[in-house]
């Protein structure tokens, strides 16, 4: 972790907003206002990065969420991109593109990015502001590890799992999307997501080898994992974890989950994972040399048409 001061700020609209934000985070953040955030690495780890964007009516509406809401999904769903490789994250760096009329939402937005980094035990470590059509919150996140998970690195034979319960942030989606309201816990399950990181190093060392998170939907996702493979991955339809009111099937195109599916040659021990976590872990398919590439969801040994994920790319 970076123990260094921020760096005092010049004069300026622009700095004013910054010392405002630093100001509200807190502890939560540390090591600003340099050109440039220095940090250790703790020797022997490797450096472990990832990018991802948020973006105003591509993946939120304004009218859904509150601003905090839209700075702690933003954030997480970063996040999780570290939870999904079983590293430990060093910190955020995070770069609003800000309009006019955004601007004086800025703090509940920040307010929700302290929330979301004080929950991953982490900190914002710098950032940009910058103005533009729409909003957009695009957040680096830095982590390390000394091994990985790796999408490539499942085998047939291997055990699936999933952390949590599936299909919330689907049914709060398919709510918004039809101009209903979400129940409360579909609806928090969209707007307050958990980066699984403690979870994710866990499953790193129990034996876990492969992972992604399920930002696309259970189905698209363990597709990508058989991609990454080059094997097949086969879901029982009656063995997964779903939240309260949600189908199977609509639980698999479920996307904006943040939850780990997992690959292990050995089975995982979830008892221990459900004591340690409070959320359980649950043994969802296999990994098979048959089709490969496919991820096939079968329902009473049947093959039923399985669900499909989000896809940025199509309709
Ligand atoms: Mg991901």
């Amino acid at each position: 972790m970076s123990e260094r001061p921020h760096v005092p700020l010049g004069p300026g609209v622009e700095f004013d907003t910054v010392r405002r934000l630093l100001e509200q985070w807190g502890p939560h953040a540390r090591g600003t206002g340099d050109d440039a955030a220095v940090l250790d690495v703790p020797v022997g780890r490797r450096l472990v990065a990832s990018v991802d964007t948020a973006i105003e009516n591509v993946h939120f509406r304004r009218a859904w969420i509150t601003p905090s809401e839209i700075g702690y999904r933003a954030v997480t769903a970063a996040l999780s991109d570290l939870a999904a490789m079983g590293a430990a994250p060093l910190g955020v760096l995070v770069a609003f593109v800000l309009p006019e009329p955004w601007r004086e939402r800025l703090p509940e937005i920040a307010e929700g990015i302290g929330m979301a980094v004080a929950d991953a035990d982490t900190l914002v470590l710098g950032g940009n502001l910058s103005t533009g059509a729409e909003l957009g919150i695009t957040t680096t996140v830095l982590g390390h590890a000394d091994r990985t998970l790796r999408r490539d690195a499942m085998r047939a034979g291997d055990h699936l799992y999933v952390t949590g319960h599936l299909g919330g942030a689907g049914a709060a989606l398919a709510a918004f999307l039809a101009g209903r309201a979400p129940t409360p816990e579909h609806r928090e399950r969209f707007t307050r997501p958990v980066a699984r990181l403690a979870e994710g190093q866990w499953l790193l060392a129990h034996g876990a080898t492969a992972a992604i998170d399920i930002s696309d939907g259970l189905a698209a996702d363990a597709a990508h994992l058989a991609a990454a493979a080059r094997a097949g991955v086969e879901l029982v339809l009656a063995d997964l974890p779903l939240v309260a009111g949600v189908r199977a099937r609509d639980a698999l195109a479920s996307g904006e989950e943040y939850e780990l599916l997992v690959a292990a040659p050995q089975p995982l021990d979830t008892d221990a994972f459900a004591a340690a976590f409070g959320t359980p872990l649950t043994h969802v398919g296999r990994v098979v040399d048959a089709h490969p590439g496919e991820a096939v969801v079968t329902d009473g040994g049947r093959r039923v048409a399985g669900g499909r994920g989000h896809d940025h790319f199509q309709g």
